[in-house]
């Protein structure tokens, strides 16, 4: 395998100069403050260490690239969209929900949002649409989306400080020109930017920012640096579990939320994206109490359900999206090339033939329960075990059916704190960041702010940075 126009063999096979590499590149995660809590010890910083990365940055093409960054604006809108459209929710969440607990109860706040009225005409929106190049024998890749996060959506921090340490390990192993290219990213400001303009908007100076956050919080630094740019422009942060507001949260007749005696302007979710986050009754109770409280939540309720995969599977249906942009064909048809071929397990014949069209060539699909966070997809001989069990009954419909995306494998060295150093082959995941804020009818901003690309090795099918798997990557543009 070839490495197109990345990082030549001499240096690659050079293993001598790997090991030096590899050594300077911890130190420089580390300086960079590119960085993680021990799995042994999630909630202490008395011991950390680099967060898991790769040793070069990876080939990307610049027309591919560009293009992500130039839907992304689209795709807000879109998301922003779909949040306000509760009959488009309702239609293509139907099928899920009778079988997926999880959707189900969130469509339930959703639901009883509704019928009490939204508190809050202040919408803040940050997303991560994630892609991978589709590349056909020799044709140009294409770029395809796998999956649009709204909500949660990490790595905007860290990202942020990555750039530094691959051009710091190209300018070691004499590669200067590589080195410059590698481009600036910073999400976490852009991030930053979006909260703090939905914080003023909200117009109470002593109102906090709320991050709610897990229990076991071993990615902490990615969020802080979005914190220290709330900081720096005087927003007071606090850090709240679910728990934290259960036992101290509260609605004024205003519906205002407090928390203790802090009047909360923003809730920004780092939480809550999958059924494990809700540990019990009370996260519950406490989600929905933020939800109908005037805090701008990030995301609202119907912006989390705008970002789930039934409604992507939707999304690329044939006149969907113009439903969304009655009056622009340019951004139907930018969003739609980047739609991979999405296909729906509901009862009926079209779904019956999404089931012979897999059994067939399971080699060819994805099979996609409506989770998050990694892990949870089923890839070739198991997609026909699963399919067989559900395939006469409704379960079936907690599930879509995508197109496998096959990117060119790269080489590279994937650092990981304890483990030995070995080359492996890896496929990327470009991610990009979106971020607006809407007051009512009126966008208020709407940008593209970063991205982020990850990288694993190719004998894993699923899983992100967090899961273990993928690791923190640059683009080397060309
Ligand atoms: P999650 O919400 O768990 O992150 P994703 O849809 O992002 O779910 O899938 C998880 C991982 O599985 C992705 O990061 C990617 O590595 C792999 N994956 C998902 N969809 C596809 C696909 N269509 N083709 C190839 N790999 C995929
Ligand atoms: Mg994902």
């Amino acid at each position: 395998m070839r490495m197109a126009q990345g990082i030549p063999d001499e240096v690659l096979m050079n293993s001598a100069l790997i090991k030096e590499l590899a050594e300077e590149a911890k130190d420089s995660a580390v300086t960079q403050g590119v960085l993680m809590r021990l799995q042994e010890t999630p909630n202490s910083s008395e011991v950390v260490s680099f967060a898991p990365f790769t040793l070069f940055p990876t080939p990307v093409p610049k027309a591919v690239f560009s293009q992500a960054l130039a839907v992304q604006t689209h795709y807000n809108t879109l998301v922003d969209k779909i949040s306000q459209d509760a009959d488009f929710l309702q239609e293509a969440l139907a099928s899920t929900i009778t079988v997926d607990d999880f959707t189900a109860r969130l469509f339930k706040i959703h639901q009883q949002i509704l019928k009490e009225g939204r508190s809050q005409s202040i919408v803040l929106g940050l997303n991560r649409s994630d892609y991978m190049l589709d590349q056909r024998e020799n044709d140009t890749p294409s770029l395809k989306q796998i999956e649009i996060n709204t909500i949660a959506a990490s790595f905007g921090g860290l990202s942020s400080r990555t750039p530094d340490v691959h051009r710091h390990i190209l300018k070691m192993a004499g590669r200067l020109e590589e080195s410059e290219r590698i481009l600036d990213n910073n999400p976490a400001a852009g991030l930053a930017r979006a909260i703090a303009k939905a914080w003023e908007l909200y117009g109470s100076e002593k109102a906090v920012v709320v991050f709610l956050v897990e229990d076991v919080q071993r990615n902490i630094f990615d969020q802080r640096y979005v914190e220290y740019e709330l900081w720096k422009r005087n927003i007071h942060v606090i850090r709240l579990r679910f728990e934290d507001v259960f036992k101290a949260g509260s609605l004024d007749q205003d519906k205002r939320l407090f928390v203790d005696s802090k009047e909360v302007a923003v809730v920004y979710f780092r939480n809550g994206y999958m059924p494990d986050n809700y540990t019990s009754e009370q996260s519950w109770d406490a989600r929905l109490l933020m939800e109908r409280s005037r805090a701008v939540k990030c995301p609202d309720i119907s912006t989390h359900l705008a970002g789930t995969k039934k409604v992507q599977q939707v999304l690329a249906r044939p006149g969907v999206l113009e439903r969304f942009f009655p009056d622009q064909p340019q951004a139907v048809q930018q969003i739609r090339a980047t739609f991979a071929g999405l296909y729906t397990l509901d009862l009926g014949p079209e779904g019956d033939k999404t089931v012979s069209m897999a059994l067939a060539a399971p080699e060819r699909f994805v099979l996609k329960p409506q989770r998050e966070g990694g892990g949870n997809n089923i890839y070739g001989s198991e997609i026909c075990q699963v399919l067989e069990q559900v395939k006469e009954s409704t379960e079936r419909t907690a599930y879509i059916l995508m197109d496998k995306i096959h990117p060119t494998p790269v080489r590279n060295y994937l650092m990981r704190q304890g483990s030995p150093l070995k080359i492996s082959n890896c496929l990327s995941e470009l991610g990009v960041f979106g971020a607006y804020v809407r007051q009512g009818k009126d966008m208020v901003t709407n940008e593209c702010v970063g991205h982020l690309l990850r990288t694993k090795s190719s004998e894993h099918s699923d899983g992100g940075v967090a899961a273990g798997v993928a690791v923190l990557d640059n683009p080397l543009l060309f």
